[in-house]
C-alpha cells in the first residue's frame, strides 16, 4: 500500500517514505495523568489505532511509542499557571504517584474497551529523569540555553527554524506577541527545560541534576523518551492540534538542538478537535465526559469507537448525545448484517477473490489516502449491501475490520452465541445478587456496595423490592 499522510511539517500531503524500510517507528503524546480522559482526548488514541493497524496491516513492523506524562505539566502549556499533578493530587488528599497509578490505570481500561491497540512501549516520564537530564546536557552544550532566577531555559534566538511546525514567526515572537509573565525569558516564546525555582512549595517529586535539585520542563520528556526507543530521527509523531504551536513546536527545537539532525521527524500527524456545544472539551477546564459517563447512558464504547472514525481525523468533530445514538443504531445495524451474511455462509471465509476486490481496493485507497475513514466504512457498507459471493465478503469484512476494529468477528462469534452469552450474564449476576444478600445479612456493607457499584459500571442496575433484588440494563 501506497500511504500518504497530511503533514503539518510543510502542510500538504505527502507520500509516506519510512527511514528504514519495511519498518515504522511511531510515538503518540501520551496522557497527562491527573484525571480520568475525557471523550476528546480518546479521539487522539484512535487516530493513533487507525495509524498503526493500518500500517500494520499493510506489512508494516510498527514500533509505537506512548509517555504517560506524571511530571512538569503545568496547566499552561508554556510553563505557566499550575502543575496539574500536584493540583489533584492535593484535591485528592493522595500523592502524585498514586495519582498517576490510579489514571494511568482508568486511561487503559478506557482504550482498551475501545479496541485501541496497546503501544509497544510505554513510558513513564518519571522513570526516565536520567534520560532527559542527559538530553538537557547536549542541548546545552551546543549553546542553546541560558541560566536564570533558578531554571535553565532554552533560547529560541537561537535556533532559526524555530516555530517552523506552527508557521510561527520568530519575529514576531521576539516582540513579545503573546503576554509574558517569567520575566527570566529573554524571549517570550523560551520555556524551561530544567527547573530548581519553583512556585510550588509542596513540589513532590524532585531530582539532583547539574543545574540543581528540581525536575524538568515538560516537553523535554518527549524528546528523550521518543528517541530513547526510536531513534534520534524517526517517521511519524502525532497528538492534538493544540499541540503544534508549543508542545511539538519545542520538543522540534529542542531536539533538533541536541541532535543537529534535521528533520527530527519526518511526519507530524494532529487530530482536530472534538468539539461539545461549539467548544472546546478540556480537562483542566472541567465538565468534561468521560467513556464511562457514555457507558451508564447505555452505549458500548464501541459506538463511540464508530462515532469517531465516521469523521475525518483532520476536521473537527461536534458531539452530541443525538449523533452518539446515530452511531450506535447504525453499528447495531452493521452488526446484524455482519452476523446474517455469516449465519448465510457457517461462519466460513474465503481469502480475497475478484469478487471483492473492488471493494477491498476502494477500502485501502482510502485509508492510504491520509487515513479517511469515513470512505473506507462507506466501503464496508457497501460491500455488505452486494448479494451472493457470502464467503469472499465475510473475509472481506473481517480483513476491513483489522483497521476499523469494530469487533465484527467477535460479534458473529457470540452471535448464536449471542443468547448463550445472555444466559451466562443472567448466571453471573444472579450470584452477584445472591452475594450481595449474604453480605448485607452480614451488615458487610462494603462488599454490598461494591458488588452494586461494579454491576453499574457494566451498565447494570439492581432494584430492591418487596420479592427481592431485580436487575436491568441502563
Ligand atoms: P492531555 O492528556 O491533556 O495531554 O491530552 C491528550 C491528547 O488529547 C493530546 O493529544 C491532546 O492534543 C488531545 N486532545 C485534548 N483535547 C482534545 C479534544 N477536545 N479533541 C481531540 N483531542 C484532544
Ligand atoms: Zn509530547
Amino acid at each position: 500500500m501506497a500511504f500518504a499522510f497530511y503533514n503539518t511539517l510543510g502542510r500538504e500531503k505527502q507520500s509516506f517514505k519510512p527511514l528504514k524500510e519495511g519498518k515504522a517507528g511511531f510515538y503518540g503524546c501520551g496522557p497527562t495523568v491527573y484525571n480520568y480522559a475525557h471523550i476528546g482526548n480518546l479521539r487522539a488514541y484512535v487516530l493513533h489505532d487507525i495509524l498503526v493497524r493500518s500500517l500494520r496491516r499493510a506489512g508494516f513492523d510498527v514500533t509505537h511509542v506512548m509517555n504517560i506524562t506524571d511530571v512538569g505539566h503545568l496547566s499552561d502549556d508554556a510553563d505557566d499557571g499550575e502543575d496539574k499533578m500536584i493540583k489533584s493530587a492535593e484535591e485528592r488528599g493522595k500523592s502524585v504517584l498514586e495519582v498517576a497509578d490510579f489514571y494511568t490505570k482508568a486511561f487503559f481500561n478506557d482504550t482498551d474497551r475501545m479496541n485501541i491497540t496497546r503501544p509497544t512501549v510505554v513510558c513513564k516520564a518519571t522513570e526516565h529523569i536520567g534520560e532527559m537530564i542527559a538530553l538537557i546536557q547536549r542541548i546545552e552544550k551546543n549553546g542553546f540555553t541560558y541560566f536564570a532566577g533558578g531554571n535553565l531555559y532554552f533560547d529560541i534566538s537561537k535556533f532559526p527554524s524555530y516555530g517552523e511546525l506552527a508557521l510561527l514567526r520568530l519575529d514576531d515572537l521576539k516582540a513579545g506577541a503573546r503576554i509574558e509573565q517569567d520575566e527570566n525569558k529573554r524571549n517570550a516564546g523560551d520555556f524551561v527545560l530544567w527547573f530548581t525555582k519553583s512556585k510550588f512549595e509542596n513540589q513532590a517529586l524532585v531530582w539532583d541534576s547539574p543545574w540543581g535539585r528540581g525536575y524538568p520542563g515538560w516537553h523535554i520528556e518527549c524528546s528523550a523518551m521518543s528517541m530513547k526507543y526510536l531513534g534520534e530521527n524517526f517517521d511519524i509523531h502525532a497528538g492534538g492540534i493544540d499541540h503544534i504551536p508549543i508542545h511539538h513546536t519545542n520538543e522540534i527545537a529542542q531536539s533538533e538542538a541536541a541532535t543537529g539532525k534535521k528533520p527530527w521527524v519526518s511526519y507530524w500527524l494532529h487530530n482536530e478537535f472534538l468539539v461539545l456545544n461549539k467548544g472546546k472539551m478540556s480537562k483542566s477546564a472541567g465538565g468534561f465526559l468521560t467513556l464511562q459517563n457514555l457507558v451508564e447512558q447505555g452505549y458500548d464504547p464501541l459506538d463511540y469507537r464508530y462515532f469517531l472514525i465516521g469523521g475525518h481525523y483532520h476536521s473537527q468533530l461536534q458531539f452530541s448525545m443525538e449523533s452518539l445514538e446515530g452511531a450506535k443504531n447504525a453499528r447495531k445495524s452493521l452488526v446484524d448484517k455482519v452476523r446474517s451474511l455469516a449465519a448465510k455462509c457457517g461462519g466460513t471465509t474465503t481469502a480475497d477473490t475478484e469478487k471483492t476486490a473492488s471493494y477491498i481496493e476502494g477500502f485501502n485507497t482510502a485509508i492510504e489516502d491520509d487515513l479517511n475513514t469515513p470512505r473506507a466504512l462507506a466501503e464496508l457498507w457497501g460491500l455488505l449491501k452486494e448479494d451472493q459471493a457470502e464467503t469472499e465478503r465475510l473475509s472481506a469484512v473481517f480483513d476491513m475490520d483489522r483497521v476499523l476494529a469494530l469487533g465484527l468477528e467477535d460479534a458473529v462469534k457470540s452471535a448464536d452465541g449471542g443468547k448463550n452469552e445472555d444466559d451466562a450474564l443472567s448466571r453471573e449476576i444472579d450470584d452477584l445478587i445472591e452475594k450481595r444478600a449474604q453480605a448485607k445479612k452480614t451488615k458487610d456493607f462494603t462488599t454490598a456496595d461494591g458488588i452494586r457499584q461494579s454491576l453499574k459500571d457494566r451498565g447494570i442496575i439492581l432494584e430492591d423490592g418487596p420479592a427481592g433484588t431485580t436487575w436491568r440494563r441502563l
